[in-house]
Protein backbone atom coordinates (compact mmCIF):
# COMPACT_ATOMS: atom_id res chain seq x y z
CA UNK A 1 0.00 0.00 0.00
CA UNK A 2 1.74 3.39 -0.73
CA UNK A 3 1.31 4.68 2.95
CA UNK A 4 4.25 2.21 3.19
CA UNK A 5 6.15 3.00 0.38
CA UNK A 6 6.87 6.51 1.07
CA UNK A 7 9.53 6.73 -1.51
CA UNK A 8 7.43 5.43 -5.00
CA UNK A 9 8.05 6.96 -7.76
CA UNK A 10 5.42 8.66 -9.38
CA UNK A 11 5.04 6.44 -12.60
CA UNK A 12 4.77 3.38 -9.64
CA UNK A 13 2.27 5.59 -7.98
CA UNK A 14 0.05 5.97 -11.52
CA UNK A 15 0.61 2.50 -12.03
CA UNK A 16 -1.00 1.54 -8.91
CA UNK A 17 -4.01 3.58 -9.51
CA UNK A 18 -4.44 1.96 -12.77
CA UNK A 19 -4.94 -0.81 -11.53
CA UNK A 20 -7.31 0.20 -8.43
CA UNK A 21 -9.63 1.82 -11.35
CA UNK A 22 -9.29 -0.77 -13.54
CA UNK A 23 -9.38 -4.19 -11.44
CA UNK A 24 -11.83 -2.86 -8.76
CA UNK A 25 -13.71 0.26 -9.12
CA UNK A 26 -14.43 -0.01 -12.74
CA UNK A 27 -15.20 -3.73 -12.40
CA UNK A 28 -17.61 -3.21 -9.03
CA UNK A 29 -19.13 -0.34 -10.78
CA UNK A 30 -20.11 -2.62 -13.64
CA UNK A 31 -21.10 -5.04 -11.21
CA UNK A 32 -23.89 -2.37 -9.01
CA UNK A 33 -24.74 -1.53 -12.33
CA UNK A 34 -24.06 2.16 -11.78
CA UNK A 35 -24.98 4.77 -14.13
CA UNK A 36 -24.06 8.75 -14.52
CA UNK A 37 -27.17 9.96 -13.31
CA UNK A 38 -28.06 7.41 -10.35
CA UNK A 39 -28.02 8.87 -7.02
CA UNK A 40 -25.09 7.50 -5.45
CA UNK A 41 -25.46 6.33 -2.04
CA UNK A 42 -23.57 8.07 1.33
CA UNK A 43 -22.87 4.67 2.24
CA UNK A 44 -21.53 3.58 -1.44
CA UNK A 45 -19.60 6.83 -1.84
CA UNK A 46 -17.74 6.36 1.52
CA UNK A 47 -16.55 2.92 1.20
CA UNK A 48 -14.78 4.53 -2.08
CA UNK A 49 -13.19 7.39 0.06
CA UNK A 50 -12.17 4.69 2.39
CA UNK A 51 -10.95 2.23 0.11
CA UNK A 52 -9.08 4.95 -1.35
CA UNK A 53 -7.79 6.20 1.39
CA UNK A 54 -6.10 2.72 2.46
CA UNK A 55 -4.71 2.73 -0.93
CA UNK A 56 -2.90 5.64 -0.28
CA UNK A 57 -4.83 7.96 -2.91
CA UNK A 58 -7.51 9.72 -0.88
CA UNK A 59 -6.01 12.94 0.32
CA UNK A 60 -2.21 11.96 -1.43
CA UNK A 61 -1.66 15.47 -1.90
CA UNK A 62 -1.83 16.73 1.50
CA UNK A 63 1.01 17.34 3.59
CA UNK A 64 2.37 14.66 5.89
CA UNK A 65 1.40 16.31 9.26
CA UNK A 66 -2.29 15.95 7.70
CA UNK A 67 -2.13 12.55 6.62
CA UNK A 68 -0.85 13.17 3.20
CA UNK A 69 2.21 12.36 0.87
CA UNK A 70 2.65 16.07 0.34
CA UNK A 71 2.60 14.86 -3.55
CA UNK A 72 3.79 17.67 -5.57
CA UNK A 73 1.13 19.65 -8.09
CA UNK A 74 2.47 18.47 -10.79
CA UNK A 75 2.18 15.18 -9.86
CA UNK A 76 -1.06 15.63 -8.65
CA UNK A 77 -2.14 17.00 -12.09
CA UNK A 78 -1.04 13.48 -13.54
CA UNK A 79 -3.04 11.39 -11.29
CA UNK A 80 -6.26 13.94 -11.40
CA UNK A 81 -5.86 13.63 -15.32
CA UNK A 82 -5.65 9.54 -14.35
CA UNK A 83 -8.81 8.82 -12.85
CA UNK A 84 -10.76 11.22 -14.79
CA UNK A 85 -9.78 9.71 -18.30
CA UNK A 86 -10.19 6.06 -16.86
CA UNK A 87 -14.20 5.99 -17.61
CA UNK A 88 -14.74 5.22 -13.59
CA UNK A 89 -18.47 7.41 -12.86
CA UNK A 90 -17.19 7.93 -9.89
CA UNK A 91 -13.69 8.83 -10.44
CA UNK A 92 -14.45 12.52 -8.35
CA UNK A 93 -14.03 10.28 -4.89
CA UNK A 94 -10.76 8.14 -5.88
CA UNK A 95 -8.36 11.61 -4.68
CA UNK A 96 -10.91 13.68 -2.84
CA UNK A 97 -12.72 15.95 -4.78
CA UNK A 98 -16.23 15.78 -4.34
CA UNK A 99 -16.56 15.45 -0.20
CA UNK A 100 -13.15 15.03 0.52
CA UNK A 101 -9.89 16.71 0.87
CA UNK A 102 -9.65 18.37 -1.78
CA UNK A 103 -12.42 20.64 -0.45
CA UNK A 104 -10.36 21.93 1.85
CA UNK A 105 -7.52 21.88 -0.18
CA UNK A 106 -5.08 24.97 0.66
CA UNK A 107 -7.26 26.05 3.49
CA UNK A 108 -6.16 23.47 5.60
CA UNK A 109 -3.42 25.51 6.83
CA UNK A 110 -5.28 28.10 8.62
CA UNK A 111 -6.85 25.67 10.62
CA UNK A 112 -6.55 25.27 14.48
CA UNK A 113 -5.07 21.69 15.83
CA UNK A 114 -9.14 21.44 17.66
CA UNK A 115 -10.78 22.03 13.86
CA UNK A 116 -7.68 19.69 12.55
CA UNK A 117 -8.89 17.12 15.25
CA UNK A 118 -12.60 18.24 14.32
CA UNK A 119 -12.92 18.54 10.96
CA UNK A 120 -10.00 17.42 8.79
CA UNK A 121 -8.75 14.75 10.40
CA UNK A 122 -11.99 12.98 9.73
CA UNK A 123 -12.29 14.65 6.15
CA UNK A 124 -8.59 13.00 5.71
CA UNK A 125 -9.85 9.83 6.79
CA UNK A 126 -12.88 9.89 4.69
CA UNK A 127 -15.20 9.56 7.87
CA UNK A 128 -16.60 12.73 6.94
CA UNK A 129 -17.67 14.74 3.69
CA UNK A 130 -16.99 18.64 3.24
CA UNK A 131 -18.37 21.29 0.96
CA UNK A 132 -17.10 24.63 0.23
CA UNK A 133 -20.45 26.95 0.28
CA UNK A 134 -19.69 30.71 -0.91
CA UNK A 135 -22.11 30.92 -4.07
CA UNK A 136 -25.50 32.70 -3.07
CA UNK A 137 -28.84 33.25 -5.16
CA UNK A 138 -27.75 36.67 -5.92
CA UNK A 139 -23.99 36.61 -5.63
CA UNK A 140 -22.20 34.28 -8.35
CA UNK A 141 -19.14 36.70 -9.90
CA UNK A 142 -19.08 39.17 -7.61
CA UNK A 143 -18.37 36.98 -4.25
CA UNK A 144 -18.09 39.95 -1.97
CA UNK A 145 -21.34 40.73 -2.44
CA UNK A 146 -22.88 37.66 -0.27
CA UNK A 147 -25.58 38.43 2.35
CA UNK A 148 -25.09 35.16 4.67
CA UNK A 149 -24.65 36.51 8.16
CA UNK A 150 -22.45 35.23 11.50
CA UNK A 151 -23.21 37.73 14.23
CA UNK A 152 -21.46 37.37 17.26
CA UNK A 153 -23.70 35.88 20.70
CA UNK A 154 -21.42 34.56 23.21
CA UNK A 155 -19.07 31.98 21.79
CA UNK A 156 -21.15 31.42 19.07
CA UNK A 157 -22.10 32.73 15.33
CA UNK A 158 -25.62 32.97 14.51
CA UNK A 159 -25.68 32.23 10.99
CA UNK A 160 -28.75 32.97 8.70
CA UNK A 161 -28.39 33.03 4.82
CA UNK A 162 -29.02 30.95 1.53
CA UNK A 163 -25.80 29.23 -0.02
CA UNK A 164 -26.54 27.94 -3.70
CA UNK A 165 -25.74 25.21 -6.02
CA UNK A 166 -22.93 24.00 -3.79
CA UNK A 167 -20.70 21.31 -5.06
CA UNK A 168 -20.19 17.55 -2.72
CA UNK A 169 -23.06 19.13 -0.45
CA UNK A 170 -25.41 15.89 -1.05
CA UNK A 171 -22.63 14.09 0.53
CA UNK A 172 -21.30 16.55 2.91
CA UNK A 173 -21.44 16.48 7.21
CA UNK A 174 -19.79 19.98 7.29
CA UNK A 175 -19.55 23.07 4.78
CA UNK A 176 -16.96 25.64 5.15
CA UNK A 177 -18.99 28.56 5.05
CA UNK A 178 -18.40 32.35 3.75
CA UNK A 179 -20.32 34.50 5.59
CA UNK A 180 -20.49 38.89 6.43
CA UNK A 181 -19.07 39.29 9.83
CA UNK A 182 -19.01 42.73 9.32
CA UNK A 183 -21.42 44.27 7.27
CA UNK A 184 -19.71 47.97 7.49
CA UNK A 185 -16.62 46.71 6.20
CA UNK A 186 -16.85 45.10 3.03
CA UNK A 187 -14.45 42.44 1.59
CA UNK A 188 -12.44 42.46 4.61
CA UNK A 189 -16.06 42.16 6.60
CA UNK A 190 -16.28 38.40 5.58
CA UNK A 191 -15.16 35.23 7.27
CA UNK A 192 -14.77 31.13 6.81
CA UNK A 193 -16.60 29.11 9.47
CA UNK A 194 -16.57 25.54 9.39
CA UNK A 195 -20.53 24.41 10.00
CA UNK A 196 -21.84 21.15 10.96
CA UNK A 197 -24.49 20.65 8.50
CA UNK A 198 -26.59 18.46 11.13
CA UNK A 199 -26.71 21.60 13.50
CA UNK A 200 -30.70 22.63 13.94
CA UNK A 201 -31.27 25.29 11.53
CA UNK A 202 -29.36 23.83 8.97
CA UNK A 203 -31.66 22.56 5.63
CA UNK A 204 -30.81 21.53 2.44
CA UNK A 205 -33.01 21.31 -0.74
CA UNK A 206 -32.06 19.66 -4.59
CA UNK A 207 -34.21 21.95 -6.79
CA UNK A 208 -30.97 22.95 -9.07
CA UNK A 209 -29.82 20.29 -11.16
CA UNK A 210 -26.74 20.56 -13.00
CA UNK A 211 -27.18 19.54 -17.02
CA UNK A 212 -25.25 16.65 -15.97
CA UNK A 213 -28.19 15.02 -14.37
CA UNK A 214 -25.62 14.46 -11.51
CA UNK A 215 -26.62 14.33 -7.74
CA UNK A 216 -23.92 16.12 -6.45
CA UNK A 217 -25.30 19.84 -5.66
CA UNK A 218 -27.85 21.23 -3.40
CA UNK A 219 -28.70 24.65 -1.82
CA UNK A 220 -27.62 25.26 2.12
CA UNK A 221 -30.14 27.53 4.18
CA UNK A 222 -29.18 28.59 7.63
CA UNK A 223 -32.12 29.45 10.00
CA UNK A 224 -30.56 30.69 13.42
CA UNK A 225 -28.26 28.64 12.99
CA UNK A 226 -25.48 28.13 15.96
CA UNK A 227 -21.75 27.51 15.50
CA UNK A 228 -18.83 28.09 17.95
CA UNK A 229 -16.39 31.13 17.76
CA UNK A 230 -13.82 28.20 17.71
CA UNK A 231 -15.28 27.03 14.04
CA UNK A 232 -13.68 30.44 12.85
CA UNK A 233 -11.34 29.90 9.75
CA UNK A 234 -8.33 32.15 10.49
CA UNK A 235 -8.86 35.44 11.83
CA UNK A 236 -12.20 37.62 11.30
CA UNK A 237 -12.63 39.35 8.14
CA UNK A 238 -10.07 36.99 6.38
CA UNK A 239 -12.34 34.79 4.71
CA UNK A 240 -12.60 36.20 1.33
CA UNK A 241 -9.11 35.91 1.09
CA UNK A 242 -8.63 32.52 2.77
CA UNK A 243 -11.62 31.87 0.21
CA UNK A 244 -9.92 33.34 -3.37
CA UNK A 245 -6.28 31.46 -2.08
CA UNK A 246 -8.06 28.21 -2.30
CA UNK A 247 -10.05 28.90 -5.57
CA UNK A 248 -6.69 30.18 -7.09
CA UNK A 249 -5.33 26.25 -6.65
CA UNK A 250 -8.87 25.05 -7.37
CA UNK A 251 -9.02 26.53 -10.75
CA UNK A 252 -5.53 24.90 -12.17
CA UNK A 253 -6.52 21.94 -10.37
CA UNK A 254 -9.91 21.55 -11.96
CA UNK A 255 -7.40 21.76 -15.60
CA UNK A 256 -6.30 17.81 -15.14
CA UNK A 257 -9.84 16.62 -14.79
CA UNK A 258 -11.14 18.89 -17.84
CA UNK A 259 -7.91 17.48 -19.92
CA UNK A 260 -8.85 13.58 -18.29
CA UNK A 261 -12.43 13.78 -19.44
CA UNK A 262 -11.05 15.29 -23.28
CA UNK A 263 -8.97 12.86 -23.14
CA UNK A 264 -11.61 10.18 -22.63
CA UNK A 265 -13.29 11.56 -25.32
CA UNK A 266 -10.68 11.20 -28.00
CA UNK A 267 -9.83 7.64 -26.93
CA UNK A 268 -13.48 6.80 -27.68
CA UNK A 269 -13.28 8.82 -31.03
CA UNK A 270 -10.01 7.61 -32.54
CA UNK A 271 -12.14 3.66 -31.54
CA UNK A 272 -15.22 4.63 -32.86
CA UNK A 273 -13.43 5.97 -36.07
CA UNK A 274 -11.64 3.16 -36.75
CA UNK A 275 -14.28 0.91 -36.48
CA UNK A 276 -17.55 2.92 -37.66
CA UNK A 277 -17.64 1.47 -41.10
CA UNK A 278 -19.41 4.38 -43.74
CA UNK A 279 -18.70 3.99 -48.06
CA UNK A 280 -16.99 0.89 -48.11
CA UNK A 281 -14.41 1.68 -44.98
CA UNK A 282 -13.70 3.17 -41.52
CA UNK A 283 -14.66 6.93 -41.37
CA UNK A 284 -11.33 7.44 -40.15
CA UNK A 285 -9.71 7.18 -43.74
CA UNK A 286 -11.85 10.59 -44.64
CA UNK A 287 -9.11 13.57 -43.89
CA UNK A 288 -12.60 15.34 -42.30
CA UNK A 289 -12.39 12.88 -39.36
CA UNK A 290 -8.42 13.07 -39.69
CA UNK A 291 -8.29 16.83 -38.87
CA UNK A 292 -10.96 17.02 -36.21
CA UNK A 293 -8.73 14.36 -34.26
CA UNK A 294 -5.49 15.88 -35.28
CA UNK A 295 -6.88 18.92 -33.54
CA UNK A 296 -7.87 17.49 -30.90
CA UNK A 297 -4.59 15.69 -30.36
CA UNK A 298 -3.22 19.07 -30.50
CA UNK A 299 -5.08 21.02 -28.45
CA UNK A 300 -4.94 18.18 -25.53
CA UNK A 301 -0.89 18.42 -25.67
CA UNK A 302 -1.18 22.47 -25.62
CA UNK A 303 -3.49 22.05 -22.47
CA UNK A 304 -1.76 19.27 -20.57
CA UNK A 305 1.50 21.44 -21.09
CA UNK A 306 0.59 24.53 -20.21
CA UNK A 307 -0.85 22.75 -17.01
CA UNK A 308 2.14 20.89 -15.69
CA UNK A 309 3.96 24.04 -16.38
CA UNK A 310 2.22 26.17 -14.10
CA UNK A 311 1.65 23.26 -11.69
CA UNK A 312 5.57 23.12 -11.30
CA UNK A 313 5.40 27.00 -11.04
CA UNK A 314 2.80 26.50 -8.06
CA UNK A 315 5.28 23.50 -6.79
CA UNK A 316 8.59 26.29 -6.86
CA UNK A 317 6.48 28.77 -4.31
CA UNK A 318 5.57 31.32 -7.33
CA UNK A 319 2.77 33.78 -7.58
CA UNK A 320 0.23 31.76 -10.21
CA UNK A 321 -2.86 33.85 -9.57
CA UNK A 322 -2.73 35.02 -13.22
CA UNK A 323 -1.38 31.69 -15.07
CA UNK A 324 -3.93 29.62 -13.31
CA UNK A 325 -6.75 31.94 -14.73
CA UNK A 326 -5.48 31.57 -18.22
CA UNK A 327 -5.24 27.73 -17.51
CA UNK A 328 -9.30 27.33 -16.23
CA UNK A 329 -9.97 29.94 -19.56
CA UNK A 330 -7.91 28.27 -21.88
CA UNK A 331 -8.64 24.48 -20.64
CA UNK A 332 -12.48 24.57 -20.50
CA UNK A 333 -12.93 26.54 -23.74
CA UNK A 334 -10.44 23.96 -25.66
CA UNK A 335 -11.41 20.72 -23.43
CA UNK A 336 -15.58 21.84 -24.49
CA UNK A 337 -14.22 21.94 -28.27
CA UNK A 338 -12.93 18.46 -28.07
CA UNK A 339 -16.00 17.06 -26.59
CA UNK A 340 -17.85 18.82 -29.41
CA UNK A 341 -15.63 17.14 -32.24
CA UNK A 342 -16.02 13.97 -30.24
CA UNK A 343 -19.73 14.12 -30.41
CA UNK A 344 -19.54 15.63 -34.23
CA UNK A 345 -17.64 11.96 -34.97
CA UNK A 346 -19.64 9.98 -33.31
CA UNK A 347 -22.78 11.28 -35.40
CA UNK A 348 -25.60 9.72 -33.68
CA UNK A 349 -24.19 7.69 -31.17
CA UNK A 350 -22.51 10.80 -29.51
CA UNK A 351 -26.25 12.60 -29.08
CA UNK A 352 -27.61 9.54 -27.34
CA UNK A 353 -28.24 9.79 -23.43
CA UNK A 354 -25.60 8.66 -22.03
CA UNK A 355 -23.21 7.97 -24.10
CA UNK A 356 -19.89 8.71 -22.01
CA UNK A 357 -19.02 11.68 -24.93
CA UNK A 358 -21.98 12.76 -24.46
CA UNK A 359 -22.02 12.41 -20.82
CA UNK A 360 -18.33 14.05 -20.72
CA UNK A 361 -19.57 16.98 -23.03
CA UNK A 362 -22.51 18.16 -20.46
CA UNK A 363 -19.85 18.11 -18.00
CA UNK A 364 -17.45 19.95 -19.58
CA UNK A 365 -19.57 22.81 -20.76
CA UNK A 366 -20.29 23.37 -16.79
CA UNK A 367 -16.79 23.84 -16.76
CA UNK A 368 -16.51 27.35 -18.56
CA UNK A 369 -19.24 28.61 -15.81
CA UNK A 370 -18.02 26.63 -12.27
CA UNK A 371 -15.17 28.19 -10.22
CA UNK A 372 -14.98 31.43 -12.03
CA UNK A 373 -16.81 31.78 -15.53
CA UNK A 374 -14.84 31.86 -18.61
CA UNK A 375 -15.03 36.10 -18.54
CA UNK A 376 -13.83 36.22 -14.82
CA UNK A 377 -11.08 34.29 -15.82
CA UNK A 378 -10.21 36.78 -18.61
CA UNK A 379 -10.83 39.80 -15.98
CA UNK A 380 -8.17 38.24 -13.81
CA UNK A 381 -5.86 37.52 -16.40
CA UNK A 382 -6.12 40.84 -18.25
CA UNK A 383 -5.40 42.73 -14.42
CA UNK A 384 -2.54 40.51 -14.22
CA UNK A 385 -0.77 41.57 -17.52
CA UNK A 386 -1.75 45.45 -17.01
CA UNK A 387 -0.93 46.14 -13.61
C1 LIG B 1 -22.48 22.64 -11.18
C2 LIG B 1 -22.07 23.80 -10.33
C3 LIG B 1 -21.36 23.57 -9.16
C4 LIG B 1 -21.02 24.64 -8.32
N1 LIG B 1 -20.37 24.39 -7.14
C5 LIG B 1 -20.14 25.42 -6.27
C6 LIG B 1 -19.57 25.18 -4.98
O1 LIG B 1 -19.24 24.03 -4.61
N2 LIG B 1 -19.40 26.23 -4.13
C7 LIG B 1 -19.73 27.51 -4.48
O2 LIG B 1 -19.55 28.41 -3.66
N3 LIG B 1 -20.27 27.77 -5.72
C8 LIG B 1 -20.48 26.78 -6.60
N4 LIG B 1 -21.04 27.03 -7.84
C9 LIG B 1 -21.34 28.40 -8.24
C10 LIG B 1 -20.35 28.92 -9.28
O3 LIG B 1 -19.11 29.19 -8.68
C11 LIG B 1 -20.99 30.15 -9.95
O4 LIG B 1 -22.02 29.64 -10.77
C12 LIG B 1 -20.01 30.95 -10.76
O5 LIG B 1 -19.10 31.63 -9.91
C13 LIG B 1 -20.71 32.02 -11.64
O6 LIG B 1 -21.66 32.73 -10.92
P1 LIG B 1 -23.16 32.81 -11.47
O7 LIG B 1 -23.55 31.49 -11.94
O8 LIG B 1 -24.00 33.46 -10.41
O9 LIG B 1 -23.09 33.76 -12.74
P2 LIG B 1 -23.11 35.37 -12.75
O10 LIG B 1 -22.04 35.90 -11.87
O11 LIG B 1 -24.48 35.87 -12.52
O12 LIG B 1 -22.71 35.64 -14.26
C14 LIG B 1 -23.64 35.61 -15.34
C15 LIG B 1 -22.91 36.00 -16.62
O13 LIG B 1 -22.36 37.33 -16.49
C16 LIG B 1 -20.97 37.30 -16.69
N5 LIG B 1 -20.31 38.27 -15.80
C17 LIG B 1 -20.54 38.47 -14.47
N6 LIG B 1 -19.70 39.40 -14.00
C18 LIG B 1 -18.92 39.79 -15.04
C19 LIG B 1 -17.83 40.72 -15.18
N7 LIG B 1 -17.37 41.44 -14.14
N8 LIG B 1 -17.26 40.84 -16.39
C20 LIG B 1 -17.70 40.12 -17.47
N9 LIG B 1 -18.72 39.22 -17.39
C21 LIG B 1 -19.29 39.06 -16.19
C22 LIG B 1 -20.54 35.86 -16.38
O14 LIG B 1 -19.31 35.54 -16.98
C23 LIG B 1 -21.71 35.08 -16.93
O15 LIG B 1 -21.56 34.93 -18.31
C24 LIG B 1 -21.37 25.97 -8.71
C25 LIG B 1 -22.07 26.18 -9.90
C26 LIG B 1 -22.42 25.13 -10.70
C27 LIG B 1 -23.19 25.40 -11.97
Amino acid sequence: MLQTTRSKSIAEIRAELAEYLNGELIPLERKLGLGYEDRFSRELVGSVWRRCRELGFYGIHLPVELGGRGLPLAQLCLLKDDVAASGAILFPHVLGDWGGPSRIGSLARYATPDQVARFVDPVVQGEMGICFAMTEPHSGSDAASIRTRAVRDGDDFIINGHKHYISASTFADVAITICVTNPDDGARGISALFIDLRAPGVRLDFDCVPMTGQFVDADIHFDNVRVPVANLIGTEGEGLRIAMDRINVNRLLHCPTMIGLARQALRHSIDYAQHREQFGGPISRFQAIQHMLADMATALYACEQMVLATAAKADGGEDIRTEASMCKLFVSERCFEIADKAVQIHGNVGVTRNHPVEFIFRRLRMYRIVTGTSEIQRNTVAKGILL
